[in-house]
């Protein structure tokens, strides 16, 4: 579904990534590990058209969508949930929500309302409210049933987990999973190596800019190298 070949992309005259190869599958989750630094959010930001790769091919369904722009992405299915969630906090949660499918033009989209408020009922107790008064673990809810009005084929979640508790991250990698049940594949950024393998098809570890392993998730998960080097937190 989206086959990510030779991006090489810079902050100004710093390079970042450096000849990253990378696929997902349709249908499956697949999590980009790496230490802080590693180049993780850029690669994200990238695949997203936030920002335009110095050299290399980004393919999505077949077409060649390398350099498009946000937007367009969105409207060819790929939504990104950005780290640090980035809800509109002066506006109401149903405004949030109503914010994600703003681009769409056909008339389902008061039953996709409907559908994710019964995903997350806690949206829907707090419907009217301001979406800067949600605790951290709803804000991160809010930002992915915000993205999931997009209608997306590939979902893009930059560290959903970050500065949430225990119980949370853990509902939160359950609603990932049944995200991607009901259809929708995942590229995903975790911290979190274990929990984020353990929903996963497939992983790559990123290591200063570049893709130093990758392979199926269990294997990951069953490496003593890696686990050692980005599995050491629970
Ligand atoms: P983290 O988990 O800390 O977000 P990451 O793996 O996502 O880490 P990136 O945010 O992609 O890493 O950053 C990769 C490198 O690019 C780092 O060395 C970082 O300092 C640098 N970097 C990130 N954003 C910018 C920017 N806007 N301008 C210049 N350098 C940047």
């Amino acid at each position: 579904m989206l086959k990510v070949s030779c991006i090489h992309a810079f902050y100004g005259n710093i390079q970042v990534l450096k000849n990253i190869d990378l696929q997902v599958e349709e249908g499956s989750i697949v999590t980009i590990l790496g230490a802080n630094g590693a180049g993780k959010t850029t690669t994200m930001k990238t695949v997203a058209g936030l920002l335009k790769p110095q050299q290399g091919k980004i393919e999505f369904l077949g077409e060649d969508v390398t350099g498009l722009r946000p937007d367009q992405l969105l409207r060819k299915g790929i939504a990104l949930v950005p780290e640090g969630r980035q809800i509109l906090a002066g506006m109401t949660v149903m405004e949030n929500l109503e914010m994600g499918a703003y681009h769409r033009k056909d008339n389902e989209i008061g039953q996709d309302l409907e559908k994710v408020l019964e995903r997350f009922p806690i949206l829907k107790e707090r419907e009217k409210q301001l979406g800067g008064t949600l605790s951290g673990g709803q804000q991160q809810m809010l930002a992915i049933a915000r993205a999931i009005l997009s209608r997306p084929k590939l979902l893009l979640l930059d560290e959903p987990s970050m500065g949430l508790a225990p119980l949370i991250v853990a509902d939160i990698f359950k609603i990932i999973k049944e995200i991607n049940e009901t259809g929708t594949t995942v590229l995903l950024v975790e911290q979190n190596a274990r929990q984020a393998l353990k929903i996963s098809d497939y992983g790559y570890v990123l290591e200063i800019g570049k893709i130093v392993a990758d392979g199926k998730a269990q294997d990951l998960l069953n490496d003593p190298r890696i686990m050692e080097a980005y599995l050491g937190r629970k």
